[in-house]
């Protein structure tokens, strides 16, 4: 099928909730992807840093196609030993006791939440409780996620919304301090801004919030759905601030590819959950669980965290440089694989102009584009990416 009746057909039958650029994808490689036509992408975005692997990849491949062929679903009314596996990786690496696999991020939130709520109730009896969440922040388009969700464009048309959710500003402890009262189970936040425009926690703030919620005996959610899985340059963010939450949520890299969210907890928290009080039928099914087991894996044999680290610290310059070259650029943020240049102007053109000079770049709000790439990516590759951002301004 050519690009364009695919596109046409598209357009008829999917829902008008994306304004999608003019490209039909078809394969990836390494860091590059590949349209219907044969043009080749540097890809800067790893599908909302999803791919952390890079497309292709071999050993993963092997593993998904090895699982099909075994089971790919059974429900979680029986053990299945991939989702052991999955577990104990994701259960060492965030430093967390117990885990629950989700299908997507948002769903991980909503999971979060609930822990929440159940943990405060069991604790006080009583179930009017309160989230604190933070301006800016993202953290999913279901009535729940989007309750916590502070970006007013985005929570407005759908209201009401769970009751309960109060905003602070992000960044700013005394705000969050005042907005905590008796009835306040849980603060959420994500420890380095996403969608939102690439904003991190500064150390003060997260371990001042830390710090409070340990006093009050509050849930601390810190949602790593986008910053976590090594993007930072460790395995999670927080783990950069030295600090450590009750509920950690998880999605995007976890599975590199296939759909899997999952929240882990600390023994005391996910202890007041109950047989019976929360459930999924795909969550955490063989299929996923394979991929995520492998995943972390892969992260070890492949060095990843060690790329993070080090290819980081090249973007980081590279993007300083260009900033102080290009007047048009206001402020340069973020670290790891996680990097946004906010700039005087809307960065649609950017973007678009990026694509057709076969660079897949994607923004954080208006202003912001956001450099979210595979977490293999190499410094060749950043060169060859900031040659072409060059172009397009
Ligand atoms: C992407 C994202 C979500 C939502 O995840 P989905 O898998 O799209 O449901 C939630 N929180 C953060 C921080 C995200 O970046």
């Amino acid at each position: 099928m050519n690009s364009t009746e695919c596109r046409n057909r598209a357009e008829n039958v999917l829902m008008h909730t994306y304004g999608r650029y003019p490209v039909v994808l078809d394969h990836g490689d390494g860091v590059y992807l590949y349209d219907t036509d044969g043009k080749q992408y540097l890809d800067f975005s790893a599908g909302i840093g999803v791919f952390a692997l890079g497309y292709n990849n071999t050993a993963y491949n092997d593993a998904l196609k090895a699982q099909i062929d075994k089971l790919l679903h059974t429900s979680n009314y029986y053990y299945n030993e991939p989702a052991l596996l999955a577990a104990e990786g994701l259960s060492k690496a965030s430093g967390m006791d117990r885990v629950f696999f989700t299908n997507s991020g948002t769903e991980a939130v909503e999971g979060a939440i609930k822990l929440a709520r159940k943990y405060y109730y069991k604790k006080t009896g009583v179930a009017d409780s309160q989230i604190i969440a933070m301006d800016h922040s993202f953290h999913g388009r279901s009535m729940g996620a989007l309750s916590v969700t502070g970006t007013k464009k985005y929570r407005e048309p759908f209201e009401p919304l769970i009751g309960g959710a109060v905003f602070a500003e992000f960044n700013n402890l005394e705000d969050v301090k005042s907005k905590i009262n008796d009835k306040t189970a849980a603060i959420i936040m994500e420890t380095l801004q996403g969608e939102g425009g690439i904003h991190p926690a500064t150390k003060e703030f997260i371990e001042g919030v830390a710090a409070i919620c340990k006093e009050k005996d509050i849930v601390l959610i810190l949602d790593e759905i986008q910053c976590g899985m090594g993007r930072s340059g460790n395995m999670f963010c927080y783990q950069k601030y030295g600090v450590q939450p009750d509920i950690v949520t998880c999605a995007k890299a976890l599975g590199c590819g296939v759909p899997v969210g999952a929240f882990a907890a600390t023994e005391k928290v996910a202890a007041a959950f109950e047989p019976g009080d929360h459930g999924t039928t795909y969550g955490g099914n063989p299929f996923v669980c394979a991929a995520v087991a492998k995943v972390f894996d892969l992260f070890e044999e492949q060095k990843v965290l060690d790329n993070v680290k080090e290819n980081g610290e090249y973007l980081y310059e590279k993007l300083e440089e260009f900033a102080k070259e290009n007047a048009c650029v206001k402020e340069h943020r973020g670290f790891g694989f996680m990097q946004g240049l906010e700039f005087t102007m809307p960065v649609k053109d950017i973007a678009a102009k990026a694509l057709e000079n076969g660079l897949i770049l994607i923004s954080a709000g208006a202003n912001t584009i956001r450099f979210l790439p595979p977490l293999v990516m190499q410094k060749a590759q950043i060169d060859e990416m900031i040659e072409i951002l060059k172009k397009c301004i």
